[in-house]
């Protein structure tokens, strides 16, 4: 079969999609609980091993995304200190987690991102790239992070604990009228810009950057002029003494 990165004759082997690191913390709640929702509603799928798929990549190209899946999930898994919260009114509002390894960060969210949109299990059915897909791949196989308007992620994490939250779907949605994708990944929802719309202006400095602090958001994204006033707080808040 062809390889789908590759675009080689190659065997394809099992390829995670959502990486298996994601569902370990899960698991020793029971049973990883994957919430999909279709048209028919939502019900719960239950999986031990992860979400994969034996039909999209060789095994020269999935170990590509090893060093990304393995810094992601030490990135976002990493503790957090209560010293590092923003907190505004006596309210968190965001978190700092200190600089990053940009290209690993990025590549993993939007790595992620391509892997479900050749996926054709029921999970991502509803990522479809279109003319964006060809460009996301090039950035994948050339180990490029592409810049700051390239596939923007941003990153928000809700209070409740992993194993209730569980894993959703992949789903799409419009901030600022801006098309966004929205990846949840071990309690946390990443926000991907599949557009060439610029990122929409009140967002902007929670996008990952080079050389730049990454927070995380304490709330939903939503289409709102208080963000502006949140990111600036964010973002002039004492940086964490350590990353
Ligand atoms: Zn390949």
């Amino acid at each position: 079969m062809k390889c789908k990165l590759c675009n080689q004759e190659k065997k394809l082997i099992q390829a995670h999609i959502i990486p298996k690191s994601f569902h370990a913390p899960l698991k020793e709640e029971g049973q990883t609980p994957i919430i999909i929702t279709s048209k028919d509603g939502v019900y719960p799928k239950r999986s031990q091993t992860g979400v994969y798929d034996v039909e999209i990549v060789c095994e020269d190209c999935e170990k590509m995304f090893s060093p990304w899946d393995d810094y992601g999930n030490k990135f976002l898994f990493q503790e957090l200190h209560d010293e590092n919260y923003v907190v505004s009114n006596g309210e968190r509002i965001a978190y700092n987690f200190g600089l990053c390894d940009y290209k690993k960060l990025k590549l993993f969210f939007i790595s992620i991102l391509w892997r479900a949109s050749v996926s054709n299990q029921n999970m991502f059915g509803r990522v479809q790239l279109g003319s964006y897909e060809k460009k996301l791949k090039k950035l994948v196989l050339s180990n490029n992070p592409g810049d700051i308007e390239d596939f923007s992620v941003a990153l928000s994490k809700f209070d409740a604990p992993a194993n209730e939250t569980g894993i959703l779907n992949p789903d799409r949605t419009r901030y600022d009228g801006v098309i966004h994708y929205r990846l949840y990944l071990g309690g946390y929802m990443a926000i991907i810009k599949v557009s060439s719309q610029p990122t929409p202006k009140c967002f902007q400095g929670l996008y990952l950057a080079p050389e730049q602090n990454v927070f995380f958001i304490v709330r939903e994204f939503k289409q709102s002029k208080e963000y502006a006033a949140m990111v600036y707080t964010a973002k002039n808040a004492r940086n964490p003494s350590s990353v």
